[in-house]
């Protein structure tokens, strides 16, 4: 379900081909659809529709802030991590009172700047977090509205490094020992308890995880109820995976369809924070071919992106579907190597991939890397970050220009003693 189809033989954002935005903006480059990010969203909203629920776009998936805009109007919420990220999600007109706020390590200064704007919580994963967070806002004379993060030892059956839900991850409070911090929390003078969270991994392709996680979550709502913690927020996390090759992911409507039951009788409002599901297929990292190189045992196919520029399948091995953006019915297939120009081995875009051996120059799509593509991106070996283009109908926009060679230095400095 996305709006990158073949025209006449040639790949199109919505009604723009591909090659008309390179041929203005040159390689490397990523598209966005803006009316597949808008159908997500409207998805996930439909989904839970008839119960009070909001929809926090994880904005680490994609921070771009045309993209944040775009969510905004449609009336997202935002799931951040980070100052930087509230700062974004602000700026883009997003309602502090929409905003949740996650991450094991919040600095002091993020707090402050968080209680400041009056954000609806903070998703909170230690105790040490909790009583920082009421000391600043003891400081400042106001009240932190706090849910904890919850880990159900869940296994979400997805990559390693994308599982959060189980015993030995670094996130979230083990339900075990949850109560305890829930009546820390309660005792605690700047603090309103208001929610739970969980949040169990990324790249989820089925919907019992997320059934076994709730099952786990909504019983121990039901606890806490019993001990006078009195819970208004289910958060229920990100994670809903999206098709690279050939996963089947529950749609928004299925994953809903499971899950409200479970919450039926809770009388809370359910927050999600779908990031991945969201913005994944709506958008593609485009690259040229440069050269082609065959050495005894493998064939090479070198592209003008890197991994500084989309970094998943080094450093998840992630699968992205790889297409000539002119369909090529007369190129011969052979099995080669998708790779930048990065000076590591780890550099490529694919593997033994049987595909197209298009020919110098000519354009390549790689496929839904609209979630942590871009947001992921380096600027390792001096490359300039990519320019981001946003496509309406026929319509596109630079979104974000391409990164100079003097963006590169900005805020260097020599020592007196250099000069
Ligand atoms: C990353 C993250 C998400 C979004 O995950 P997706 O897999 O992109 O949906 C949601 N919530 C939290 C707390 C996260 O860290």
């Amino acid at each position: 379900m996305h709006d990158f189809q073949y025209k006449n033989g040639e790949l199109c954002c919505e009604d723009v081909p591909v090659r008309t935005i390179a041929q203005r903006v040159g390689t490397p480059f990523y598209v966005y659809s803006a009316t597949t990010l808008a159908s997500h969203f409207r998805a996930f909203d439909r989904a839970f529709g008839g119960v009070p629920h909001l929809i926090c776009f994880a904005v680490k998936s994609n921070p771009s802030s045309a993209l944040l805009h775009l969510l905004g109007k449609e009336g997202s919420g935002a799931d951040i991590v980070s100052g930087g990220e509230l700062f974004r999600a602000l700026r883009a007109g997003i309602d502090p009172k929409k905003i949740v706020y996650a991450g094991v390590g919040k600095r002091r200064d993020e707090i402050e700047y968080a209680l400041k704007m009056d954000i609806l919580m903070f998703n909170v994963e230690s105790g040490e977090e909790l009583q920082a967070i009421d000391r600043a806002a003891g400081d400042m004379r106001t009240r932190a509205r706090v849910a904890l993060r919850i880990n159900p030892n869940i296994d979400a059956k997805t990559h390693p490094y994308i599982s959060t839900g189980l015993k030995q991850n670094k996130f979230g409070i083990a339900i075990e020992q949850a109560l305890e911090y829930y009546q820390m929390a309660k005792g605690l003078p700047h603090v309103d308890v208001v929610g739970i969270h969980q949040h169990i991994g990324s790249q989820i392709t089925e919907v019992q995880p997320f059934v076994d996680a709730l099952v786990k979550t909504t019983a121990f709502v039901k606890e806490l109820r019993a001990a006078k913690i009195n819970i208004q927020y289910i958060n229920i996390g990100g994670g809903l995976g999206i098709t690279y090759k050939d996963e089947t992911p529950p749609l928004p409507q299925e994953l809903a369809a499971s899950v409200r039951p479970i919450l039926a009788d809770c009388g809370c409002t359910i927050v999600m924070e779908p990031g991945r599901a969201i913005v994944g297929n709506a958008g593609i990292l485009v690259t040229s071919v440069l050269y082609h190189k065959e050495a005894e045992q493998k064939k090479f196919l070198i592209v003008d992106a890197g991994m500084n520029d989309l970094i998943r399948p080094s450093l998840y091995e992630a699968y992205h579907d790889i297409r000539p953006v002119v369909q090529q019915p007369a190129a011969e297939t052979a099995v080669a190597d998708v790779v930048g120009p990065i000076c590591e081995s780890g550099d490529f875009l694919a593997k033994d991939r049987e595909m197209p051996m298009v020919k110098q120059g000519e354009l390549l799509a790689v496929m839904g890397a609209g979630a942590y593509g871009y947001s992921m991106s380096s600027n390792y070996n001096s490359r300039p970050r990519v320019p981001e283009i946003l496509v309406r109908g026929g319509e596109y926009f630079v979104i974000h220009e391409r990164e100079t060679y003097n963006d590169l230095v900005k805020g260097e400095k020599l020592p007196r003693w250099l000069d």
